[in-house]
């Protein structure tokens, strides 16, 4: 499944998306039947909190997006009600130490399942696959895919992230790369005028556009493949086949989809088909 170009951009009607899903959660509560990291009915999960459609916390400390049901949905079927997990901002750079150091006991936070983060973590999934994108304003005109960034254009991301990775390794010659703790605050740089261009996934910046309808625009066509999992701590093998098979069924049963479709899903403007989960 690609998202890719697809993404229909400027669909302004997104606030919608964005406002989505108290839906689709429905995890079960196979008490009992939890890893080892959710024996006592409790979990801690990494998440982002402004990644809107994804991954956001509202003003009243509410969660809502396509991530968090990914997590709740995990987390019942590991035996975990959603009163019972506590959501922790995990920014782009320090998601491997915070599970390292078992301050989270899981991520699930628009992260990219790639060899060199297995060195450290491990995941499930994948749950979801993206790819890399530009975010412009609306009033760009000459930006128009990643080649057309030479020139000494000012383009913000994350730091710690695979899309900032891949401009430095494969497109930075003539670039002015500023990396930043969030995407949210990338954001703010393009609305003022500060940079050209922020870059990451497709399905974030549809979150973006969305919320500022007729200001900003995605440009592809996409440039890397991004397959979302759900990091763990390497070596607990038992949670992660829980994981798998959670994410499995979540596919199974509808939720997945409906979990898409009540949040980020609008945004895209294109049809899914779920990911093979890898049990390497
Ligand atoms: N999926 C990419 C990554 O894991 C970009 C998004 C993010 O930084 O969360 O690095």
């Amino acid at each position: 499944m690609r998202i890719s170009h697809a993404l229909r951009l400027g669909i302004g009607a997104v606030a919608i998306a964005i406002a989505a899903s108290t839906t689709g959660c429905g995890g079960g509560n196979d008490a009992g039947t939890g890893g080892s990291q959710a024996k006592d009915g409790k979990l801690t999960i990494g998440i982002k909190f402004d990644q809107p459609g994804l991954s956001i916390r509202d003003a009243n400390g509410s969660f809502r997006g396509y991530d968090v049901e990914v997590a709740k949905y995990v987390a019942g079927k590991l035996g975990v009600r959603p009163a019972d997990i506590t959501f922790k901002e995990a920014p782009s750079a320090q998601r491997e130490t915070m599970i390292m150091n078992g301050e989270v006991d899981f991520v699930v936070g628009t992260y990219s399942i790639t060899e060199g983060r297995k060195e450290k973590v491990d995941f499930a999934g994948p749950y979801f696959v993206a790819g890399q994108a530009l975010l412009v304003r609306m009033t760009n005109t000459d930006i128009t895919g990643v080649e057309s960034l030479n020139g000494n254009r000012k383009v913000c991301s994350v730091k710690g992230s695979t899309p900032v990775q891949n401009i430095k390794d494969n497109y930075a010659k003539d670039i002015q790369l500023l990396e930043l703790d969030t995407y949210s605050k990338c954001v703010d740089q393009l609305r003022s005028g500060a940079v050209d261009a922020v870059t990451t996934d497709d399905i974030i910046l549809a979150g973006y556009a969305g919320l500022a309808p007729g200001e900003l625009k995605l440009v592809g066509p996409t440039f890397s493949v991004e397959k979302y999992g759900i990091g763990l701590k390497k070596g607990d093998r038992d949670t992660r086949e829980k994981i798998n098979n959670a994410i499995e069924e979540m596919v199974a049963d509808g939720s997945w989809q409906r979990a898409f479709e009540t949040t980020i899903g609008p945004l895209s403007g294109s049809t899914l088909t779920p990911p093979v989960v890898d049990r390497y």
